[in-house]
């Protein structure tokens, strides 16, 4: 018989919003819960990518929880071994293996209008909550551009989140489509490993130098006896990012400044001229997210590279041809080519209060009321949802503002008693989005003269959050109930938690 389990709250992978969302249930004394994760362990972004030189390009001491910090932090970027490393200590820490539901990828949920639940079919088994958490990630899901040909090529395909670690590079002749974060990490480390390397640009990155370095035994030390130290350290970190966030969202004008620091960055490391034309932006700084690197000019400089700066237009057999007819033949093609994001790949997976599906609902955008809940999915919140992504600074940040807010609904739920539901008001929805593009209109993601990862089909920057950290922390400290309708199950429906759900029935025939 199928397995079939009820939690007060589910959350959805198990990544920084996932295993965040759990230590916060734990501290706020909900032990009712079930971590729900489609792989075998937990890590998210930091399980996943594991392509050589992988690393965050926010400084570590502000890339991690402000509840779990770490003073043994190596560098100043960490790697992903000790980011996922962290991760799983946090898993420890905080008891939150017990709640784990390793292998169990959620295919679809849906909302049981009459027992105030989520009814939730995973592959490994069924569960019902009364409230979804779903924290499945901006930049999980790998995208692989539709190239022609593609499937018909011979050598090893694979994508910087998959990376193959059994496929050995050495002396092969490589293709990495993208000049992404990912790529800018990968060109280096592979380059001296490899015969020749062929870089497809479509649109160049701003690369400013990355002040990397050990972090000291002696300053180690000192944030273990000292942890306000640690605590001042991040303190620092943030707020020389949130003074910078001025410049992205109201005064893109102000980054000409910076834009110069970047022109002599590549100017320092390429000194071949038509190289360094190929690897000059012509849109302004910001507009896309800036990069940082002390290594990738220098090895984008070496003999063995190329850079066809038209883009990848076709495979034929062994040969890619480039959008500029320039042919290169290699045995083993690379994507650094991002993530599903403006299509979050959950939405077609969960239906709401009017049997529609968020994707459906979302098909000209996504909109979320404080980038957290959906109008038609009561009880349902996304962590990192829609407008909450960063350009400058850490999204631990706004996953913690999110925490508080998730906090919060639970506590209003216990305040309202018995089955409640909330829903929020389109209205609602329709007022915080409209001042959300409002004030995109300003932001250098707008009139920076690019186009981006953070732009939907239709143009709209749905990804982004265009002010800082501290403003959407006091946005989302607390649940204002008059944005929500508050669902309350009749009174003659027998109570939730005993009451057979479809699943279970399905299950027993
Ligand atoms: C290479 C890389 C470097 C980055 N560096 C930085 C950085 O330096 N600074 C920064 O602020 N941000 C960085 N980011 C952004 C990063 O994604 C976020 O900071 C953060 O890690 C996101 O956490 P998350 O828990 O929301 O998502 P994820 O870490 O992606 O976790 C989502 C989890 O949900 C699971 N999941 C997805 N769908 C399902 C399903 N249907 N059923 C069950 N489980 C599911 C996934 O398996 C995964 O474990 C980086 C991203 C990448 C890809």
């Amino acid at each position: 018989m199928a397995k079939h389990e009820h939690a007060r709250v589910a959350v959805i992978g198990s990544g920084f919003g996932g295993l965040g969302a759990a230590v916060r249930l734990r501290r706020e004394g909900i032990t009712d819960f079930v971590v729900l994760e489609r792989a075998d362990s937990v890590g998210g972004t930091w399980r996943d990518n594991s392509y050589p030189g992988c690393a965050c390009d926010v400084p570590s001491h502000l890339y991690s929880f402000s509840f779990a910090p770490n003073p043994d932090w190596p560098r100043t970027f960490s790697g992903q071994r000790h980011i996922r490393a962290y991760l799983e200590h946090v898993t420890d820490t905080f008891g939150i293996r017990p709640h784990l539901r390793l292998n169990h990828e959620v295919l679809r949920m849906e909302w049981d209008a009459d027992a105030l639940r989520w009814e939730i079919e995973t592959n490994s088994g069924s569960f019902s909550a009364e409230v979804v958490v779903s924290a499945t990630g901006p930049l999980s899901d790998p995208k692989i551009p539709d190239i022609p040909g593609l499937s018909d090529f011979p050598g090893k395909v694979f994508h910087s989140a998959r990376w193959d670690h059994d496929y050995d590079l050495t002396g092969k002749r490589v293709a990495m489509i993208g000049t992404g974060a990912s790529a800018i990490q990968i060109v280096p480390a592979i380059q001296p490993q490899v015969r020749r390397l062929t870089l497809f640009q479509r649109t160049p990155p701003w690369v400013m130098p990355r002040m990397d370095r050990n972090i000291t035994g002696a300053e180690r030390r000192l944030h273990r006896a000292l942890p306000f130290t640690a605590t001042l350290r991040r303190g620092l970190l943030w707020g020389i990012r949130e003074l910078q966030v001025g410049a992205f969202t109201k005064h893109p004008g102000e980054l000409g400044l910076v834009e110069k620091l970047a022109r002599a960055n590549i100017a320092r490391a390429v000194k071949d001229p038509a190289l360094r034309a190929k690897l000059t932006p012509s849109y302004r700084i910001g507009c896309k997210r800036i990069l940082l690197s002390n290594t990738y000019y220098p090895a984008v400089a070496q003999p063995n590279v190329d850079v066809v700066a038209s883009g990848l237009r076709e495979v034929r057999g062994s040969t890619l041809v480039g959008a500029d007819g320039s042919e290169t033949e290699v045995d083993a093609i690379v994507f650094g080519t991002g993530f599903h994001v403006t299509d979050m790949p959950i939405a077609p997976r969960v239906i709401g209060a009017d049997g529609r599906s968020l994707a459906d609902v979302w098909k000209d955008g996504m909109e979320s009321l404080r980038g957290a809940t959906a109008a038609g999915f009561p009880n349902w919140m996304t962590i990192i949802g829609p407008n909450t992504g960063l350009g400058n600074s850490s999204m631990i940040l706004m996953i913690e503002s999110q925490l508080n807010y998730m906090a919060d609904y639970l506590r209003q739920l216990n305040v309202l008693g018995g089955r409640t539901a909330l829903a929020a008001r389109p209205s609602a929805v329709n007022a915080w989005n409209r001042k959300v593009q409002a004030r995109m209109e300003r932001t250098v993601w707008k009139s920076g003269g690019c186009e981006s990862w953070y732009l939907d089909a239709n143009g709209r920057n749905t990804t982004l959050w265009p002010g800082t950290t501290g403003e959407f922390r006091r946005e989302t400290r607390q649940v204002d109930l008059s944005e929500y309708e508050v669902i309350r199950a009749p009174r003659t429906a027998p109570a939730a938690a005993s009451r057979p759900s479809r699943t279970k029935k399905e299950a027993a025939k």
